[in-house]
């Protein structure tokens, strides 16, 4: 089995700190929690940046930009910028895609439309069409974000276009009140639809998480965890951190007998 490559999403678009105490907002809280994250054992950190006057998700390349440089002096890690903006707000495709400027390895790739949060994420044909022809261009790598079948379908019908390109990797997004459950069964219905030389990794939002988690370590994928999906460590108890949350996932994948990947060894696996 391949070592496990830990992606920690640090902070999402949406949740705030009624919900979320110890979320982190202004891009100096960000990169502090993505250092702390990487020092736990991920190494991949896929971020968000906030409008610290709202402390809603924002697609402005100066705030992504005072996360990134630090992270690139700091650390190794593999950078995965969001192109959703706040899912729902439905942003210009050029705002959207702002991120790719700063060239990260791997970008969000969200393959398809789906209700959240009470308002539709639209992400057309002729979106992901332009966002797959940007990537490309820019050198940055989709991770594709599937929330349920169709989705993987259509970016396994986008590569058979030649609009994405092999080794595809997926992350599986389970347990939005809208799309695929957290389940098992769920999520072996789309592991059977993946291509063989695909890499994938797995969320499950909220109490989804570690059993999302546990898939992907008996079947050989690799694992998100982090604020942006889940805010506790236990029953009623928040994490402080998203180091936390990455250390408890490192446990378990050592006790089972996965090592962990450092972000190297992260790259080779996803084929850089
Ligand atoms: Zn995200």
């Amino acid at each position: 089995m391949d070592k496990v490559i830990i992606t920690a999403a640090i902070t999402g678009s949406r949740m705030m700190r009624d919900v979320a105490p110890h979320i982190p907002i202004t891009p100096e809280e960000i990169a502090t929690s993505a250092v702390e994250a990487w020092q736990a054992g991920a190494s991949i950190v896929h971020l968000h940046v906030r409008d610290p006057e709202t402390g809603l998700g924002s697609q402005d390349l100066d705030l992504f930009r005072r996360v990134v440089e630090p992270l690139r002096e700091k650390t190794d890690l593999i950078l995965s910028l969001t192109t959703s903006g706040i899912p729902g707000r439905n942003l210009p495709t050029e705002e959207r895609l702002a991120p790719l400027a700063l060239k990260p390895e791997l970008a969000s790739f969200d393959a398809g439309s789906i209700n959240l949060g009470g308002r539709v994420f639209a992400n057309s044909p002729d979106f992901l069409d332009d966002a797959a022809r940007m990537m490309r261009e820019a050198g940055v790598k989709p991770e594709i974000e599937v929330f349920d079948l169709g989705m993987l379908v259509t970016a396994v019908r986008m590569r058979d276009e030649g609009k994405l390109d092999d080794p595809l990797h997926f992350q599986f997004v389970l347990g939005t009140p809208w799309g695929a459950p957290a389940t098992p069964k769920s999520f072996l219905h789309l592991h059977e639809h993946l291509p063989a030389d695909a890499t994938w990794s797995t969320i499950g939002i909220g109490r989804g998480s570690l059993p999302m988690a546990m898939m992907a370590l008996i079947l050989d994928g690799h694992i998100r965890v982090g604020m942006e999906d889940n805010i506790y460590l236990d029953r009623g108890v928040p994490a402080k951190t998203n180091a936390e949350l990455v250390e408890r996932v490192v446990r378990i994948c050592r006790a089972y007998g996965r090592d962990i990947a450092t972000p190297a060894e992260a790259r080779k696996i996803l084929g850089f």
